[in-house]
């Protein structure tokens, strides 16, 4: 008997890597070996010397084909065994292990937008539906689209032993998010990656696409971001707001470094409105969803906890948001 393995790898897409996958026969019982792709045709390579290596660092039950089949999410490598050039995930393994003591956990809100016929799913042809303001966390079929996707998504990541931990509407129609977490560097960000594979998969069957456009809409609509819940261990603990308060401020003197890397088009979503702080201003509060970054009024009063960076873009790259953020906040402390 054999088993279906579902590689899945982040190819050379600019300004934005897309996912790719493709299916391997395994024997029954056989390990996940490293297997090859055509880098010449996700921009990963050139035609002359066009292998590339995908090498597994996470797997988990495929919800899609069920049974033994599994998904992987793989790294890729060139031929002579170095890190690709794409293969963002290799920094964040150093960076990880360097301020592993930190215990650095994450929670992940991936924000995202159906499409339907060309536009955001529940847009009307030629117009516009009514103005923001009920769809956030709506119910009733005039203000939701596409919940039939999202529980299927949802369900899936489940079946898939994803760290799932909501899911809800957002402020635009046709806008939705779900979050991963709270989980260490490394597996929040696999498991983001594998979540995205899963959304585009699920939808598929609905001939739904979602994308993780910052802003699909310009103008009065919302954009689509990934706030990015970030604590070590010294902010867990009693006492730990002040380790809070010490990371806004190591996070708010790298400002151009992180916003650089926090998603292609963030200067277009980080307007000053619609619940964001501009993109070159930094600032943090108590409470404050016009801030770059948040501390939850809970955390305040219980003196300890997490902060929220809310800059990141939905289409940002996790491995490389951890890596900014663990080695920022862990090298200051
Ligand atoms: P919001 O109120 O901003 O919409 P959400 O409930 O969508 O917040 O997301 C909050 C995220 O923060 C969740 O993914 C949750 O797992 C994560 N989280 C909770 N505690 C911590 C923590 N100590 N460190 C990092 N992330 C955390
Ligand atoms: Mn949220
Ligand atoms: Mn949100
Ligand atoms: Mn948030």
């Amino acid at each position: 008997m054999v088993y279906k393995a579902e590689y899945i790898w982040i190819d050379g897409t600019e300004p934005t890597g897309k996912l790719r996958s493709k299916t391997k026969i395994l024997a029954d019982g056989a390990e996940l070996p490293e297997w090859g792709f055509d880098g010449s045709s996700t921009n990963q390579a050139t035609g002359d010397r066009s292998d590339c290596v995908l090498v597994p660092v996470f797997s988990c039950p495929d919800p899609i084909r069920g049974g033994d089949d599994v998904l992987v999410m793989t790294e890729v490598y060139t031929a002579d065994g170095k890190p690709h050039p794409t293969n963002t995930r290799a920094a964040l393994v150093k960076t990880a292990k360097k301020y592993a003591k930190h215990e650095s956990l994450f929670g992940i809100e991936q924000e995202y937008t159906f499409f339907k016929d060309g536009r955001p799913y529940g847009f009307p042809v030629g117009g516009f539906p009514a103005p923001q303001g009920g769809y956030y966390c709506g119910v009733g079929s005039d203000e939701i689209f596409g919940r039939e996707i999202v529980e299927e998504h949802l369900e899936n990541c489940l079946e898939a032993g994803l760290s799932i931990s909501g899911v809800n509407a957002e402020v635009m129609i046709g806008q939705w998010e779900f979050q991963v977490g709270p989980l260490g560097p490394l597996e929040v960000a696999d498991q983001l990656w594998v979540a995205r594979w899963l959304l585009y998969r699920t939808a598929e069957d609905f001939d739904v696409s979602a994308t993780l456009d910052p802003k699909p809409m310009k103008g009065d609509w919302n954009g689509a971001g990934a706030h990015t819940n970030f604590s070590t261990k010294e902010m867990r603990e009693d006492g730990g707001y002040k380790y809070i308060e010490e990371a806004c401020k190591a996070l708010g003197k790298k400002v151009e470094l992180h916003v650089n890397n926090y998603g292609h088009g963030i200067q277009d979503r980080l307007t000053g409105h619609h619940e964001t702080a501009p993109w070159n201003k930094f600032s943090y509060g108590v409470s404050d969803r016009g801030a770059s970054i948040r501390i939850p009024l809970q955390v305040s009063r219980d003196g300890k906890g997490y902060l929220e960076d809310r800059r990141p873009n939905a289409n940002m790259d996790p491995y490389v948001v951890a890596r900014l953020m663990v080695d920022t906040v862990c090298s200051a402390m």
